[in-house]
Formats: C-alpha cells, structure tokens, sequence
C-alpha cells in the first residue's frame, strides 16, 4: 500500500449548528467543557496534528463573539459563516478554501471534543492510499437493530453485520469533495436532507470512501446530559508533610486550635504544622506546587499570619477547578502536647474551615517512642492527606 502524506491538509471544523436538542443558552460546541469551551478541546486536538497544515472553522451567523472566546490562543484562519443547513454550511466552508485548493480537507463536528490525535491521523493516511477518494471514522455496530413501526411494534431485525456508525473527522480529496458538495446543493430538498454526512454527498457522487475503525472515545456531545457525563469527576489523593521546631512560649496552634503547652512553635506564620501539611495536600491534589510556592516565608505579609489563610487559598484553587473535598486525613506526630483531648475541636475547626461535615475530617496522634526529633521534644511533624475529586476535564 503506498501512503503519501505530503500533503497539504486543512481541517474544517463545523461550528455552525444551533443544538435545539441541547436547549443551554449557548450552542453545545460554546459550552463549557471543564474550564474551555467544547470547540477549544477540539481544536487543540487538531492543531497538535503534524499533517494538518490550516484549520478554518465554519460558525453560525451571530457567534462571532462566542468564536472569538473559543478561539483565542490558536492559529487559526478566518472562520467562514455556515448556512442554514450542515450541507450548505460544509458548502460554505468548501467554497472559501476554493482559492487556495488544498489536496485534503479533513471535516470535523465541533461538538466531537474527544478526537484522538491518532485518529485523525489514520484517516488521513486512509484518504491518501491511491484509488481512495475519501475516509471516514467510525465504530461497527454493536447494539440489535430493529425498525419499528409508528406504533412502537418491531417490524423487523435488521442484520448488523457490516453496519458502522459514521462519525467524524471524515477527510477527503478536496476538488472531487467540492464538486460533489455543489451537485448536492442543487438537489430538491427531499433528496438534500437524505445526505446527512459528508461521506453521503461523495458516496452519492461516486466517490470510494472507506471506512477506518475509531480508536476510543469519539462522543458527540448532543445534549446537556452528554456534556454532564463527559465532565464526570475523578477522585485524586495527595499526601503533605510539615514540620516545626518548638521555641520559648506558651502555646502552640494545631489545626486552627490554640492549644497551652510549656512551648510554643517556631515559624515564620503562627508555624500551625497541622494546617500547613493539610495546605500541601490539597495543593498536591491539583498539582498547584506547595505552600511556599504561594506563600514565600521571604514576604514580610505571612509574618505572624493565622494558617487557615492558606489553607482557605489552597481551597479556593481547588474550587476554581471544579473540584471538592472528600475527606481529610491528618496525623501529629509528637510526644507533647497531648492530642486527645483537642482532637475533636481540632476536627471542628479543619471541618470548618475546608467547609465539610466532620465525619470527613480525621485527626490521629502518634509518638515516635522517643526516637528522632520528635522524640527528644524538638518538634512536631504533620502528615496529612487529601481526597478531593475534580472534574475529568478542567482546562
Ligand atoms: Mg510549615
């Protein structure tokens, strides 16, 4: 089999549709998919593609300023206005390309976020063998087809075998594409709405399009429904470490509580270990670097400073994405003060703070049977762990 891949490849993404089965208040490819636009996700796919020369993207009249948010941050050219049907807005999108005729258009639904890479890659050396005019992905039918009557009765199972979904990206030849989307164009309505991918305006112009086998997820996001299941949460744990060393006083802080001890801690804040280590847990959740990252003990403003502001930061970077807590393990490790008997202000005051009931938060005590520092009364160490979920997707 001979592949040629040199070349030249635009990628037509279609944006124009206007979802009446999404019924947001914006089209489903405006969407917010984690924290961009369903179209961004796409369009970041296509332009990681080596073979993809251009990407245009053809857009409804009115979401020029809804484009523009999507787009911002890519190189794309100009975005052409679509029609009234998906038809005519491929037409449209074809006949700018026109001047500049490039060998392969690759067409793509906007609303399919979830294109691999290597997808798209494969149809395009699909649609590049010789004799092949165009190639389309798609998945074989795995579900029992039945026609059934206006009356909900089963008339009839429909063999499945060699029956695929077609979906997209479908790449074509670009000229023999263009002339067998303008014959559409010129097709009574009737015969015009039977043509419901651009793989039947070609198949009708005698076109050879073949079909290459999806690799994963391809899902159309049809509905809001869709767009909630593609942003299902996932769970991450993250573990934090803190220790500080005791100095002359009279208390210490643990986890926001003031408790009397013959010491108090040394640091450049109120030194709360406990919250410290609960901070860097959370922030390991999101991969947001660690306390000192966003707390410098260089800066003068966190001298003395109460913990929880941090704590509270690194909450709040959590909710920015989406996610939430799920529960909060702490760990003190020292032979004094005493734990016990402030554990369950200490599990009220983290519960507080992280903004969850407080059969979510653990605070467990341990000595280190007088060995190492802890052991010889230096300080306290805090480990701490966070399970937070957040959603699959957030950028
Ligand atoms: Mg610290």
């Amino acid at each position: 089999m001979l592949l040629v891949l040199v070349a030249i490849c635009t990628a037509l993404i279609v944006a124009a549709g206007r979802g009446s089965r999404f019924g947001g208040v914006l089209p489903k490819q405006y969407a917010l998919l984690g924290a961009r636009p369903v179209l961004s996700h796409t369009l970041a796919t296509f332009q990681g593609v080596p073979g993809i020369d251009r990407i245009r993207v053809v857009i409804a009249p009115g979401d020029e300023a809804h484009y523009r948010a999507a787009a911002a941050g890519f190189d794309l050219a100009l975005p052409v206005l679509g029609g009234p049907s998906r038809q005519l807005s491929v037409l449209s999108g074809l006949e700018a390309l026109a001047p500049e005729a490039p060998d392969l258009v690759a067409i793509h639904d906007a609303a399919r976020p979830f294109i691999r890479a290597a997808d798209i890659v494969a149809c395009l050396e699909a649609a590049t063998v010789q004799g092949v005019d165009g190639a389309v992905l798609g998945v074989p039918l795995a579900d029992t087809l039945k026609r059934v009557a206006a009356n909900g009765a089963i008339s009839e199972t429909v063999p499945r075998e060699k029956l695929w979904r077609a979906q997209t990206p479908q790449v074509f030849r670009f000229a023999p594409l263009l002339r067998a989307h303008r014959e559409a164009a010129a097709l009574g309505a009737t015969e015009a709405t039977a043509l419901t991918d651009d793989a039947a305006v070609a198949e009708r112009a005698g076109l050879r399009v073949v079909m290459v086998t999806s690799s994963g997820d391809n899902t159309k996001i049809t509905t809001a429904e869709d767009l909630q299941r593609a942003s299902t949460m996932e769970t991450r744990t993250a573990f934090g470490f803190d220790v500080h060393g005791f100095a002359p006083g009279a208390a210490v802080m643990l986890a926001g509580v003031e408790i009397p001890h013959v010491q108090t801690l040394a640091g450049h804040s109120d030194a709360d270990v406990a919250l410290h280590a609960l901070t860097d847990a959370i922030l390991g959740t999101i991969g947001a670097g660690d306390i000192g990252l966003h707390f410098p003990p260089s800066d003068p403003r966190w001298r003395g400073a109460s913990s929880e502001r941090f704590l509270v930061h690194a909450l709040a970077l959590l909710a920015a994405r989406g996610g939430r807590v799920i529960h909060l393990d702490l760990t003190l490790v020292c032979e004094a003060p005493r734990i016990g008997p402030h554990r369950e202000a200490m599990i009220a005051s983290i519960a507080r703070i992280a903004g969850i009931p407080r059969d979510r938060v653990s605070v467990k005590a341990t000595t280190t049977e007088g060995l190492g520092f802890t052991g010889r009364r230096e300080g306290i160490a805090a480990q701490a762990v966070a399970t937070v979920e957040v959603p699959r997707i957030w950028e």
